[in-house]
């Protein structure tokens, strides 16, 4: 089920074809195993930690204000510094990808929304060797974090937020269905509890922005330092967003692009 898209393209996407990261369970859903075949249809030229967010973030540039643009990538990728910086300094990294990714799609920090609809910080605590999280809600049945992304631009609808009357709190990931995360169980699963819905399983009707596979393509991992180091995942400064682009790099730390 590796893509075919990334192949070759750079050293550090060999990780890909590695086994199976064997430190992690994978979460306990039914319908989560990847299916074959799926959505590596556009040859996408980036590559390596942050694929296609990259590509975008480009073209957002080209089309704004250089000072601007500093503020905005800023702000795009504030909860993946904060979640980066964390992991830095814990030694616990939370990052969602496709199994056998050696880049994280997305860094998950505390405020990283669950599929239940609760943050990460309203789960259990978690350590480096975490497999399952459950939500400590009291009224929610989610027995795992499961990240599920929380904002339009992270899904690419980046054009949502110009719409009159956009309501970015109320914004929800959707299924196919047209039923967003939060009306689907969370769990084994994940029939869409909505009244006369045939739905049985939460398919993304969206596209990952850092590699272009579905959601339910994707799992949470808990991860140590040592085991990203055994595993060949970015750990410590390589882990910030854009830490191989430091003009992007400083944006995201600064909202500028210079070095200081
Ligand atoms: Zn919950
Ligand atoms: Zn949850
Ligand atoms: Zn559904
Ligand atoms: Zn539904
Ligand atoms: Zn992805």
């Amino acid at each position: 089920m590796a893509s075919k898209d990334r192949e070759g393209k750079s050293p550090s996407s060999n990780g890909k074809r590695r086994e199976k990261q064997n430190h992690q369970q994978p979460q306990p859903q039914t319908d989560s195993q990847p299916k074959p075949g799926c959505r590596d249809r556009k040859g996408y030229m980036v590559n390596r930690i942050v694929p296609v967010k990259n590509g975008d973030v480009v073209t957002v540039a080209k089309a704004m204000h250089r000072r601007q643009f500093g503020r905005r990538v800023k702000e795009l990728f504030e909860p993946e510094r904060e979640a980066a910086v964390k992991a830095i300094e814990t030694g616990v990294y939370v990052g969602w990808r496709c199994p056998g990714y050696s880049w994280d799609c997305f860094r998950v920090g505390d405020a990283s929304k669950c599929f239940c609809g609760h943050r990460l910080s309203d789960h259990a605590p978690y350590t480096g060797a975490s497999a399952q999280v459950p939500c400590a809600i009291p009224s929610c049945g989610c027995k795992a974090f499961e990240f599920v992304p929380s904002r339009p631009e992270e899904v690419g609808e980046h054009w949502l937020r110009k719409r009159p009357g956009f309501d970015a709190e109320s914004w929800r990931a959707a299924c196919r269905c047209k039923h967003t995360h939060e009306e689907h169980a969370p769990g084994v699963g994940h029939a869409c509890r909505r009244r006369g819905c045939r739905c049985a399983h939460f398919e993304s009707s969206f596209l990952c922005v850092s590699c272009d596979k579905h959601w339910e393509e994707h799992q949470t991992f808990f991860d140590t330092e040592d085991s990203r180091k055994k595993s060949g995942l970015p750990y410590g400064e390589a882990y910030l967003p854009f830490a191989e682009v430091p003009t992007l790099r400083n944006a995201v730390l600064t909202g500028r692009e210079e070095d200081e």
